[in-house]
């Protein structure tokens, strides 16, 4: 892997794909959370302090049909600016004559922001002619956003290609492909895999993978309710697959058959509506009465779950234990986060990825207590389910 550390980059413009999709006050349009433009600091100052020049390009939102005032990029200008201690410039459009203007007059120690790449539909399609007038802005190509590297788009894979031997892992990037390969390649057992959330469909295939993988598969969130109507449970109305029970039982199956443990949890935290107000108890997690549902994890499986994480030296966490959006409904996440942050305070290894258990992490104020949080989401869970992501593999290739 050829990292941004493998080139000095005086005199260079780098053209840098970064992940600067962040959120926008609806009224004022500022930046809201400006993790996703921190993250991307260390990589633009690494160019910058070489003495080279920094172009960057992201895309912003999901603007439909062409440009759209609140997806423009410009609105990031000034956070950024602030957070370089530099002014930057700004080009109203990604590719054409102004970018290109401004892109030839950059010099040593200058940022250029380029506009929304998604206002061009090319960009998604990756249409190799809209890569090529990108990939005309720089000398050098820097992939830094790993949120889209699952994605075969114009600026995330196909500009790759018009920079052979010149194109290089940001820091991010290369962080989170270090991370993951971590868990999938060296990790140290006991390995527990700590899987959550709404929908068993979405995480079958990381399942099935993590059972090569793992010593552990502890499965907590809406997910659980299904594999406990498959084994003949009463789960009232809580969150079910009706077309997944099959595949719940197979799962079981062939953990049984390869030797994985299955953790389920016990007893659940129910409610009487989806909704942080409801009325709740706590109930076993198979004997739920109708009209009830299960939101969360309840005391004796946050016990069960916490002991297998303590005796685990190397965690993987995806998805939350129940609806941790909700006061009530969240004591179940915040215990296995606990319990993550307790074990690799001890030495384990954890790496928490896939979008709503970062927030939880994040809520919890444990970020700094886990080994590593994945900004990847869709990303790293195509990684691990052993995919291979188009942004990742278009960099290794020369
Ligand atoms: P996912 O995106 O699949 O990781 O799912 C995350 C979402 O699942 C969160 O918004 C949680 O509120 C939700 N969730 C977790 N547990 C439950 C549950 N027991 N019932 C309903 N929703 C849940």
């Amino acid at each position: 892997m050829k990292t941004i550390d493998d080139l000095n980059f005086s005199g260079k413009k780098a053209l840098v794909r970064v992940d600067f999709n962040v959120p926008l006050d609806k009224a004022t349009l500022e930046v809201t959370d400006q993790t996703r433009l921190k993250a991307a600091l260390n990589t633009i100052r690494k160019i910058l302090n070489d003495g080279g020049s920094v172009i960057l390009m992201s895309h912003l939102g999901r603007p439909k049909n062409g440009p759209e005032e609140r997806f423009s990029l410009k609105h990031i200008t000034k956070a950024l600016s602030q957070l370089l201690d530099r002014k930057i410039q700004f080009a109203n459009n990604c590719v054409g004559e102004e970018a290109k203007e401004m892109a030839s007059k950059l010099g040593p120690g200058g940022v250029l922001l380029l506009e929304n790449l998604r206002f061009h539909p090319e960009e998604e399609k990756g249409d190799q002619i809209f890569a090529r007038q990108l990939a005309d802005l720089g000398d050098i190509y820097v992939n830094d956003a790993f949120g889209t590297a699952h994605r075969r788009h114009a600026s995330t894979a196909e500009i790759a290609n018009f920079f052979p031997g010149r194109k290089y892992f940001g820091y991010v990037m290369a962080g989170e492909v270090d991370n993951a390969n971590k868990v999938l390649n060296s990790a140290q057992k006991p390995f527990t895999a700590i899987v959550g959330g709404a929908k068993v469909s979405d995480k079958i295939l990381i399942i099935e993978q993590l059972m090569n993988k793992v010593s552990s598969i502890i499965i907590g969130g809406g997910m659980a309710y299904t594999f406990f109507k498959a084994m003949g449970g009463n789960i009232g109305s809580s969150l079910c697959e009706d077309d997944k029970l099959d595949l719940a039982n197979n799962l079981l199956e062939t953990a049984k058959q390869k030797g994985v443990k299955i953790y389920l949890p016990s007893d659940s935290i129910i409610a009487d509506k989806f909704s942080a107000d409801a009325n709740n108890k706590v109930s076993e997690s198979d004997q739920i009465p109708d009209g009830w549902m299960g939101l969360d994890i309840g005391p004796k499986a946050s016990k069960n779950f916490s002991q297998v994480i303590l005796s685990s030296k190397t965690i993987l966490w995806n998805g939350p234990m129940g609806v941790f959006e909700m006061g009530p409904f969240s004591k179940g996440t915040q215990a296995i986060a606990e319990s993550v942050a307790e074990a690799t305070s001890t030495g384990a290894f954890s790496l928490i990825g896939g979008g709503d258990s970062a927030a939880a992490i994040n809520k919890f104020g444990l970020a700094g207590k886990v080994s590593y949080v994945s900004t990847g989401g869709g990303a790293l869970l195509e990684y691990i389910e052993g995919k291979k992501l188009p942004g990742v593999e278009m960099l290794l290739k020369d």
